[in-house]
Formats: C-alpha cells, sequence, structure tokens
C-alpha cells in the first residue's frame, strides 16, 4: 500500500485534503489550533521529500462565499506553523487556482479557498425555495451531483497525486474527502493523521489486547445504541455511565425522580442488558450518583443510589464510590476506549467523575494500557486537565470515530484502500 512514507515526492504536486475547520473568534483568531498542528507533519513530510502542497479544506458551513469563512484569516497561523510563506488561491475554481498550482516548484505551498464556498463539495443543492416541490428538489441535487463530477476534476488536475489527511470529514462522500481519489489510481494515500486515527481504533476494534474495556458516556442511549452494540464484539467490560444510565434504571424499575430518560427507549435498554449477558459482556451501569435539585452548577446535592433518587432531584455526576468500582475494573484492564462524560462535566460541580476518569487513564497508560479517548466532550475533558498527552490515543475525529466504532466503511478510508 502507498503511503507518504514509501511514495516519492520528488518533483510531484501533491493535494492534500486537510481538516483545518478550526475555531474562530470575533476578530478571526483561532482559538485552538489543534487540527493544524495535527496536520503539519504530513505537509512537512511532502516538502522535505522534495514535492510541493496543494492544501485544500473547508471552514465552518458557509453557504457561498463568505468573508467570514474565508481561510485567509489562517494563512500566518499555517505559515508559522509551517515555517514557511505560502501562496492562496482566492477561489478553489478560479483561473488563479490554476496558474499557481501549475507554476508551483518544490517546497512550495499553495493554499486553496474554503472548497465549500461551492456546493459541489458536499454535493447538495443550495438555495431552494423553501416551498420548493420534491420533483424540484430532486432535480436540483441532480444537477450538483452532475457539476460535481467537473469540480472533483478541476481539483484533481492542480495535481500529481493526492493524500487524504481529514479524518474528521472521512465518514463524508464529499469531492475533496473521497470522489477526487479516483482521479489519482496509483497516486493517493492517507496523510498521518488518517493513518494514526485507523490504526488506533483498529487496534482496539481487531487486536485489543484483553481484557477490553469501555466507558460509554453521554446524554442518550439512542445515540450511542449502535456503537454499544458493536462494542460487545470486543469488550470484557463495558461501562455505562452519564445521563444515558436513568434509561436503565428506569427500565428496571428504578425511582430516577426528574434524571434525563428516554422513555422510549427503555425496551431498547433492556435488550441492551440481555445481549451484554449473552456475550458474556459484564456491564457497570449501575452505583451511587450525585443528585441536584435543579440542572444547575450551584444546586443543593446530595449522593444517593441511581435507583432511589429523591421526588424532584436529578442524577448529573457519578458519585466518588462509583468511580471507586470503575477504577479498579480500568486498572485490571489492557485496553480501554472512552467515548463520552460520564456526567454534567460543563458545569464545575458536576465535573468530577469526568476528571477522575480522565486522571485514571492518564495513569494507567503510563502502566502499559492502551487507552483510545474519542467524541467531542471526552477529548474536551482530557485536553482540559491536561492530560492529551498522557493517554495512548486521543481521536479528533468525532462522528468519523463514532461511524468507525460503528462498524461503518468510512468513504475516505475506503476511497484509498480501493
Ligand atoms: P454526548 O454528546 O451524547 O456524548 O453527550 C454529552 C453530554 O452529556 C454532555 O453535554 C453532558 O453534559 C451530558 N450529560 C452527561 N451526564 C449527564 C447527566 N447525568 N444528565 C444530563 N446530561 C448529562
Amino acid at each position: 500500500m502507498q503511503t507518504i512514507d514509501n511514495y516519492d515526492f520528488t518533483g510531484k504536486r501533491a493535494i492534500v485534503r486537510v481538516d483545518f475547520n478550526v475555531p474562530l473568534n470575533e476578530s478571526f483568531q483561532i482559538t485552538d489550533d489543534t487540527r493544524i498542528r495535527a496536520a503539519i507533519p504530513t505537509l512537512k513530510k511532502v516538502l522535505e521529500k522534495g514535492g510541493s502542497l496543494i492544501i485544500m479544506s473547508h471552514l465552518g458551513r458557509p453557504k457561498g462565499p463568505t468573508d467570514k469563512f474565508s481561510l485567509k484569516h489562517i494563512i500566518p497561523a499555517i505559515e508559522q506553523k509551517l515555517g514557511t510563506k505560502i501562496k492562496f488561491a482566492p477561489d478553489c475554481m478560479g483561473a488563479e487556482a490554476g496558474e499557481l498550482s501549475a507554476t508551483l516548484r518544490p517546497g512550495e505551498v499553495l493554499l486553496l479557498e474554503n472548497l465549500r464556498f461551492y456546493a459541489e463539495e458536499e454535493g447538495k443543492a443550495r438555495g431552494l425555495a423553501e416551498d420548493a416541490s420534491d420533483d424540484q428538489k430532486k432535480a436540483a441535487k441532480a444537477a450538483v451531483k452532475e457539476s460535481q463530477k467537473e469540480f472533483t476534476k478541476k481539483l484533481a488536475s492542480y495535481a500529481d497525486c493526492y493524500i487524504n489527511d481529514a479524518f474528521g470529514t472521512a465518514h463524508r462522500a464529499h469531492a475533496s474527502t473521497a470522489l477526487i481519489a479516483k482521479h489519482f489510481p496509483n497516486d493517493k494515500m492517507f496523510g498521518y493523521v488518517m493513518e494514526g486515527e485507523i490504526k488506533a481504533i483498529d487496534k482496539v476494534l481487531k487486536t485489543p489486547e484483553h481484557p477490553v474495556t469501555a466507558i460509554i458516556g453521554g446524554a442518550k442511549v439512542s445515540s450511542k445504541i449502535t456503537i454499544i452494540e458493536k462494542l460487545f464484539d470486543v469488550c470484557d467490560n463495558m461501562i455505562i455511565g452519564g445521563g444515558m444510565v436513568f434509561t436503565f434504571v428506569k427500565a428496571q424499575g428504578g425511582k430516577i425522580g426528574k434524571s434525563l430518560c428516554e422513555d422510549d427507549q427503555m425496551e431498547l435498554a433492556l435488550s441492551i442488558l440481555e445481549k451484554a449477558k449473552a456475550k458474556g459482556v459484564k456491564l457497570y451501569y449501575s452505583g451511587e450518583v450525585v443528585v441536584a435539585d435543579s440542572f444547575s452548577n450551584d444546586a443543593n446535592t446530595q449522593v444517593c443510589m441511581d435507583n432511589n433518587i429523591p421526588d424532584g432531584w436529578l442524577g448529573m455526576d457519578a458519585a466518588p464510590s462509583t468511580i471507586k468500582e470503575w477504577e479498579e475494573v480500568l486498572r485490571n484492564s489492557k485496553t480501554v476506549l472512552w467515548n463520552g462524560p460520564v456526567g454534567v462535566f460543563e458545569m464545575a460541580a458536576f465535573a468530577n467523575g469526568t476528571n477522575r476518569i480522565a486522571e485514571i487513564l492518564a495513569d494507567i497508560t503510563s502502566k502499559g494500557v492502551f487507552t483510545l479517548v474519542g467524541g467531542g466532550d471526552s477529548v474536551a475533558a482530557v485536553t482540559q486537565m491536561g492530560f492529551a498527552n498522557k493517554v495512548s490515543y486521543v481521536s479528533t475525529g468525532g462522528g468519523a470515530m463514532l461511524e468507525y466504532l460503528e462498524g461503518i466503511e468510512l468513504p475516505g478510508i475506503a476511497a484509498i484502500r480501493e
């Protein structure tokens, strides 16, 4: 398989899809540059190996060209991190993009303007009237799909090879993330971010050292059900925390007060308990919780069993005794996957459980346990605690990681492997 390590970039122009969809404040300063930093090793490697770069990305969700979503705002940050000046094509389909890419010399870098200024990037029709008929919608979609072919072909025409390093959009079959690959049947590869993500998730899903423990937290059972069931195939233990616990507890007749609950998912929760039993997975989902008399940081709190919550109170965090029980399971594991907070960690009063999980994971990693953390909120927790470098791998993929864990073949991955 072609990789950036074994590919000869000498004199070649590489078009690289990165995920530079970084958060910007009102004065267009980057508030978190993780995604830019993540892509730098791939970009530098191409330059070191005698190639030149055409960098492409999306930023935000523009409906057309908008200054607010221009990638020009992040040029200084890219230049500073790459240690070189870069050229900018202010329209990814414009004449300048063609000219600048055609004259690019080894070691030079060209950044294309936000791909999503064109509807063709995502292949979704834009600007339809609200009362558009189904036929009109169908026709508009067909038209954009047709022009998407030309859009993709033009992007491909700028370069000699293609690198996909945008794991965050790998679950989307967009022009730059998947469709473009077919124009480079013998010259396409993953960047280091993609490689790292795939390797880390495969290490958990395909070749884990047992015992394997998954910690699945977050708000809703309904959004995690597929991943829970999929993980039963590899897990020895599963810890379920956060708001979704209460659907399980109520389904078994527990008193959960005003805690979050999806009444329509209770049957499903019971079937998950059955499936875990059938697969021999030990489930940890019940124990003492910190409850509050309102959903606020300065609510009154007490600790009680999650199946005996007083009327009017709601479960907000895992209690220290519960964390202690989980800690023992985690310390006896060889592989740990964590997705989703185990409490309302945005409020300091209810962040203890989630912070403790981050701490324990950092500690067991230093003792040789493979720990993979993924999903926006759990990543935020390990980062806030300063532990991002102390766990084995932090997946920045969000939706893409969840879909990969669910066993879905991601278009961005398939397009390179095909
Ligand atoms: P998710 O996006 O499904 O991973 O859910 C993350 C959200 O779950 C966070 O915003 C947490 O505040 C929320 N959450 C965690 N525990 C609870 C709880 N006990 N009650 C309500 N929300 C919770």
